[in-house]
């Protein structure tokens, strides 16, 4: 069965079919590290983190590069702001982005490359693009000539007047569209040196260069969210392909997360920040809330929609959890049930996908009901399938680990705790209520941020209740 996808480049859902073979190359716009990271940015990650895992379910290898921007307007601009250097500001975000991805579970990409660490083949794909007359320099700044490529705007379908409307404005532009590729040093930034002058890349060519050096002149699908599709991605193609390149073969682009209709903006102290998010879920809860529509779609983020989505998950968890300890040795299938491959092969339908693993929970909870050992094992090894591809196995990695290491953690707690209310009793029995009292209520504060394993809820700190 053929894997299909959309692919904005045509507006039309094509089959896929890898360049080579089994070999898959997937260039992913990475984040411009200017603020951590917030969930509408990880709902792109996680979405094309499914797409990453299916292709491998379905025996491809995948060549994953997703960049980091770490050199951008918006970084310097806030360094100034700060007063700090622009390099810091960068590698702390850098740094919540690398977390947050391993915490959702995401696979690692191939490769992370920096735009800073590529500014040698910045310059010599800009050089390339002044030979080929598809560029031009005014005063130390380059910009692309949009009328040197008639194919512009072809991804976008953007008429020309729209793309006018929100040029960038420049100094000496011959056509209002034309972008930046080399921007003059202003006094105090960092630069680069080179034939025309100091200064430093724009963002569009970034990933022109990032994605050839790693992934070659021509490669499968580039990825990213659909903000991004004008002009980031407008100005992308007319690059490498005014340079000659083949570039991405599928346009794929995730949805947006909105709150009240507005998109969700980077901002240092977002309510929408992962680590606020992360005070009413687990990570595990939040990959499922972000992977559970399907990946096009708009998603109006919601506080109810999330925690309605986390115990869902809890639900599907509490099963594979029950049905683990009644068949320990039991492992996930090795094929998905067959209506499952069918809608993530349909363009990644993972809501319709989803109809399958609750199929399976149900079926699966009736034979633990019943004591029907040969189906429970069957419903529970399809079911960890599934969920193995949709990066969601409660028993598999990253997760098993975790809630071995937070299952050590919460015992000793409690055993911890245990030894307190031991103590207190006895201060009560001695007649010393004071003491007593005191450590009860030292104890239950100590204890009120420590979360028993909730999917669970073996052990509820029940001594402590009251
Ligand atoms: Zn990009």
């Amino acid at each position: 069965m053929p894997l299909r996808l959309y692919d904005t480049y045509s507006r039309a859902v094509r089959n896929f079919t890898p360049r080579r073979g089994r070999d898959v190359s997937i260039y992913i716009c990475g984040p411009t590290v200017v603020a951590p990271p917030h969930v509408g940015q990880l709902r792109c990650q996680v979405s094309f983190d499914v797409l990453a895992r299916w292709l491998k379910y379905r025996g491809c290898t995948v060549t994953l590069c997703r960049n980091v921007t770490d050199m951008e307007d918006m970084i310097l601009r806030r360094a100034l702001m700060e007063n700090v250097p622009w390099w810091l500001i960068a590698e702390t975000n850098y740094r919540s982005f690398f977390a947050a991805y391993e915490l959702l579970g995401c696979l690692p990409p191939t490769v992370e490359p920096r735009a800073t660490g590529h500014i040698t083949e910045m310059i010599e794909l800009i050089e390339e693009l002044l030979r080929r007359r598809h560029a031009y320099v005014v005063d130390g700044d380059v910009y692309f000539s949009v009328d040197s490529f008639p194919e512009y705007g072809r991804l976008s379908r953007r008429r020309a007047e729209h793309m006018r409307a929100s040029a960038e404005p420049g100094r000496g532009k011959r056509h209002p569209s034309d972008f930046a590729l080399w921007k003059r040093a202003k006094p105090g930034e960092p630069y680069w040196r080179t034939p025309w002058g100091d200064g430093r890349p724009g963002w569009h060519v970034q990933c022109s260069v990032m994605a050839r050096k790693y992934l070659g002149r021509e490669f499968d699908i580039h990825a990213g969210g659909a903000p991004l599709i004008f002009p980031h991605h407008e100005n992308e193609i007319a690059q490498s392909k005014a340079a000659g390149d083949g570039f991405a073969r599928y346009w794929l682009h995730g949805g947006t997360v909105t709150r009240g209709g507005e998109k969700i903006h980077k901002s240092v102290d977002s309510p929408f920040s992962l680590s606020r998010i992360l005070t009413e879920v687990r990570p595990i809860e939040l990959r499922y809330y972000l992977a559970m529509s399907h990946y096009r779609s708009d998603l109006e983020f919601s506080w109810t929609a999330l925690r309605d989505a986390a115990a869902a998950f809890r639900r599907i968890e509490g099963f594979v959890l029950r049905a683990s300890r009644r068949l320990p040795h039991a492992a996930p299938a090795t094929v998905v049930p067959e209506p499952f491959a069918a809608a993530m092969n349909n363009d990644l339908n993972v809501p319709r996908a989803l109809t399958v693993v609750w199929a399976a929970v149900n079926e699966g909870n009736r034979a633990l009901a019943e004591g029907d050992e040969a189906v429970l094992a069957d419903a529970c090894s399809r079911l960890r399938a599934m969920l193995g591809v949709l990066g969601l196995d409660p028993l598999g990695e990253p997760w098993a680990a975790r809630r071995a290491r937070d299952s050590r953690l919460e015992q000793t707690a409690l055993a911890l705790a245990d030894l307190v209310v031991n103590l207190a009793e006895s201060a009560r029995a001695r007649g010393d209520d004071a003491l007593a009292d005191r450590l009860l209520t030292q104890v239950r504060e100590a204890m009120d941020g420590v979360r028993p394993v909730r999917a669970e809820a073996e052990r509820p700190v029940s001594l402590l209740a009251g």
